[in-house]
């Protein structure tokens, strides 16, 4: 029996889109089924636009019948709902956006558009994309597809699950501390979070600028580049997006990595990595030499200090660009006697738990007299972070990594405990840091049946690399064709 359409990837269909072997509203019709029947155990979207996605696929349709297609054209992604979307509400899953239907599109969203792109809707994650489990969502959890009752990782754990379950063909996340790669390396699908710079930000709602990249999340590597050729490239609009050519990232893929001098640092390989995750990374590795890379240890010697430094630098920022949700600019606004009570009102009520602690722990570290003792210190061990990476590439194309020291965890199992929560960004933080890119990709199993990932990383600017190993290690491998059972 052929395979349904949902299963396909975005470029298994795109030539068939082309050829008008398939119609783009019977395939967004299949996933707007899929969806309702079975979304509802688990959460991965919040917005669902049947009939903006029905639109766009039937004007796609009469694009692609005029021969004017993309390889996008009539694809059905879910966008994370922290990218603003015109006239389609953008949430960021906090109570205080619940009723924000922006007035314009974010850059990636427009390019997509452009494109051809259906969107079927907008995807769960943490509040602001401040966490690691997407429990911290105002709209309730979204469970792991290949587990239900365990988390699907986060922020963009809504993306990460709706990709692993078939119920997108690929989605668009953030990534700020590991939200695009470790969400992709619970659910067990590919997560590519770009160069600083590479992508747009104009329009992604801000949670840590410094350190924000949007980035794809996909079902194989060969559909992250194709979504990342379309939306990367320099924007007037956004002043920190660089002005360098991008490189088709598709012909990236037909290259073999034979010689490729690819870094393993000890410091991630260390204590508090689970066995099991060890083993399916060393495996990983193996496969990377038999396709003709060389290993070559190398020592990041100040990893150790990266989560101390990204809780500093990321909440500081965090509390200055939440600000702006007052209840006068955007979203709710609570009835109060003066503008004073209506601020803090709104703002408590708008807020979760840890958005709230996030705020308060930025504004203290930003504050007069503890600004030297924090602040300015963790942006001196930011500067030393990146010089590791620098040097590091001195001599290597790339470096692999665990992407997240153990398989998915289960709902409620951290939450209590914050500082372990943030401990689990370990592997995947130093890269914003450093502004380098970063790729998760599957690379096996855990006993219980949870999947694990292995990352790549690479220099400023080498996402072409990034995809060429991570292409020839998924050829050599089946771990991306898994899908869990629905359920
Ligand atoms: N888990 C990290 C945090 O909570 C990273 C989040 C992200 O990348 N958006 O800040």
């Amino acid at each position: 029996m052929a395979e349904p359409l949902y299963r396909l990837s975005i470029s298994e269909l795109a030539p068939l889109l082309a050829t008008g072997e398939v119609s783009p509203v019977a395939l967004t019709e299949e996933l707007l089924a899929r969806v309702e029947a079975l979304d509802p155990g688990l959460n991965t979207y919040v917005t669902v636009d049947a009939d903006g996605a029905l639109a766009q696929a039937r004007e796609a349709e009469a694009r692609l019948r005029r021969g004017q297609g993309t390889p996008l054209t009539g694809i059905p992604l879910a966008l994370k709902d922290v990218l603003i979307t015109q006239g389609l509400r953008t949430t960021c899953a906090s109570r205080i956006l619940e009723n924000f239907v922006p007035p314009y599109d974010a850059t990636v969203v427009a390019r997509l558009r452009q494109a051809g792109a259906v969107f079927l809707g907008k995807v769960n994650m943490d509040e602001f994309a401040m966490g690691s489990s997407t429990e911290n969502s105002a709209f309730g959890p979204t469970h792991n597809p290949w587990r239900r009752g365990c988390i699907p990782g986060g922020s963009s754990g809504g993306s990460a699950a709706a990709v692993a379950a078939d119920l997108c063909l690929g989605s668009l996340g953030s990534d700020t501390g590991g939200s695009i790669r470790q969400p992709a390396a619970h659910c067990g699908v590919v997560g590519l979070k770009p160069t600083y710079g590479r992508v747009s930000r104009f329009g992604l709602v801000a949670y840590a600028s410094s350190l924000d990249q949007i980035g794809p999340i996909t079902k194989n590597v060969r559909d992250a580049a194709l979504l990342l050729n379309c939306v990367a490239g320099h924007d007037p609009q956004d002043s920190t997006s660089v002005d360098v050519p991008v490189p088709d990232y598709l012909g990236a893929l037909a290259r073999d990595i034979k010689g490729l001098k690819v870094g393993v640092p000890k410091e991630y390989f260390g204590h508090g990595l689970d066995p099991e995750v060890e083993a399916a990374v060393r495996r990983a590795l193996d496969t990377l030499v038999s396709l003709g890379a060389e290993l070559i240890p190398v020592s990041l010697p100040h990893t150790e200090y990266a989560v101390a430094c990204y809780y500093i630098i990321a909440t500081a920022e965090a509390s200055s660009n939440l600000a702006r949700y007052d209840g006068v600019k955007y979203g709710i606004r609570d009835e109060a006697r003066n503008l004073l009570e209506m601020y803090a009102s709104t703002r408590t009520r708008g807020f979760g738990p840890e958005v709230r602690r996030r705020i308060m722990l930025g504004t203290y570290v930003l504050s007069a007299g503890y600004y030297e003792a924090y602040y300015r210190q963790a942006s001196q061990v930011r500067a030393l972070i990146r010089r590791d990476f620098e040097e590091a590439f001195g001599h290597c194309d790339l470096l692999a990594t665990p992407v997240s020291p153990t398989p998915a965890f289960c709902l409620g199992e951290k939450v209590a405990d914050p500082l372990t929560m943030y401990l689990s960004d370990i592997f995947t933080i130093s890269a914003n840091l450093g502004g380098i890119p970063g790729i998760s990709v599957p690379c096996g199993f855990s006993s219980g049946g949870l999947p694990i990932g292995l990352q790549l990383l690479g220099p400023p600017f080498g996402e072409a690399t990034l995809l060429q190993a991570a292409h020839a290690f998924e050829q050599a491998t089946d771990w991306h064709r898994r899908r869990p059972p629905d359920f």
